[in-house]
């Protein structure tokens, strides 16, 4: 775990770098306001102790900058004061701070107090993780999707990028959950989420939509690059490999994909793009499954 230790008195790094060092914590060091910020961006620590007494920018004054940006406000921070600066310390809490230590540092109370605050933040993180995601699949849920869905679409109104959408359907997967079991389904969902993962690009969202449906989100695609993009997991899940653990079946699995464009059309909601590539997977599915078709008005 790293943490970074910003303060420029002498005990910053002598003393209380040593304990955590001898911890087997991996300590960084800000010895002067001004690289705080810039310390914190280039190696993202898991937790920050700032000494209360910096000046120039003061201490509260990097807190709150901290505590604003998105990227760095959720790293715990604790502030080294002295028991008596209850002015300090509360404005320090008011801004965010999680916690503080005093001098002299006694090296089981501060070992206890990050351990507390890191259990604390672990499980937070785990449960906003379990908010966002589908639980068999891994892929974000369609709560998480909906929000992401409202977010990309004004980004697309404002910037006029287009935006494109799929909707996804495993052929005739009854069949498989019938002929194989259930738990040979789930297997089959899992690894077409990993599938449908290697092909697309970072930046695109995808979702389990419903039991064997999945809707994906194309930022700044237009109908061409959604149909390639299509057609490539279209084929990807074609020629892959899906196997049931319980007896190394090969299983032939095949998708029909729908997929429309929003252009930042105001008047348009998110139903109505939903429906267009809906309406586009139903002609998929009616034209012979395994195949892709793209919404015409
Ligand atoms: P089509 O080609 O028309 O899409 O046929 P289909 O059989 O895939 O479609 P249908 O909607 O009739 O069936 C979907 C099936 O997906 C039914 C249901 O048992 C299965 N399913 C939904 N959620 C899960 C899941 O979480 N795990 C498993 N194993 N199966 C699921
Ligand atoms: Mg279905
Ligand atoms: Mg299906």
């Amino acid at each position: 775990m790293k943490v970074l230790i910003a303060g420029n008195a002498n005990d910053a790094k002598d003393v209380l770098g040593k304990m955590l060092l001898d911890e087997g914590y991996e300590c960084i060091f800000a010895e002067n306001s001004r690289e705080v910020i810039d310390r914190v961006y280039a190696e993202l620590p898991d937790i920050i102790i700032l000494d209360a007494n910096l000046s120039m920018p003061g201490s509260l004054e990097i807190l709150s900058q901290l505590k604003s940006a998105p990227s760095t406000r959720d790293i715990p921070v604790i502030l080294i004061a002295s028991k008596r600066a209850h002015l300090k310390l509360t404005k320090g809490y008011e801004l965010g701070a999680y916690d503080y230590i005093s001098r002299p540092f006694f090296k089981q109370e501060i070992l206890a107090r990050i351990s507390n605050i890191t259990f604390a933040c672990d499980r937070v993180k785990e449960l906003e993780k379990l908010l966002d995601r589908d639980y068999l699949t891994g892929l974000y849920n369609r709560r998480f999707f909906m929000e992401r869905f409202l977010e990309e679409m004004a980004w697309s109104v404002r910037y006029k990028e287009p935006l494109s959408i799929m909707m996804l359907d495993i052929d005739f997967f009854k069949k498989i959950n019938d002929t194989y079991g259930h738990g040979c389904g789930d297997e089959i969902l899992k690894q077409i989420s990993s599938a449908l993962l290697s092909v697309l690009r970072a930046e695109d969202i995808v979702a389990r939509y419903g039991g064997e449906e999945f809707i994906i989100l194309l930022p700044n695609t237009n109908p061409e690059g959604a149909l390639t993009a299509a057609e490539k997991l279209r084929v990807t899940v074609q020629d892959g490999n899906f196997l049931c653990k319980s007896g190394d079946i090969r299983l032939p699995v095949t998708i029909s994909i729908g997929v429309t464009t929003f252009n930042g059309e105001t008047e348009l909601s998110p139903d109505r793009l939903i429906g267009q590539a809906d309406g586009a997977l139903y002609k998929a599915k009616e034209g012979g499954r395994n195949r892709v078709v793209v919404y015409k008005q």
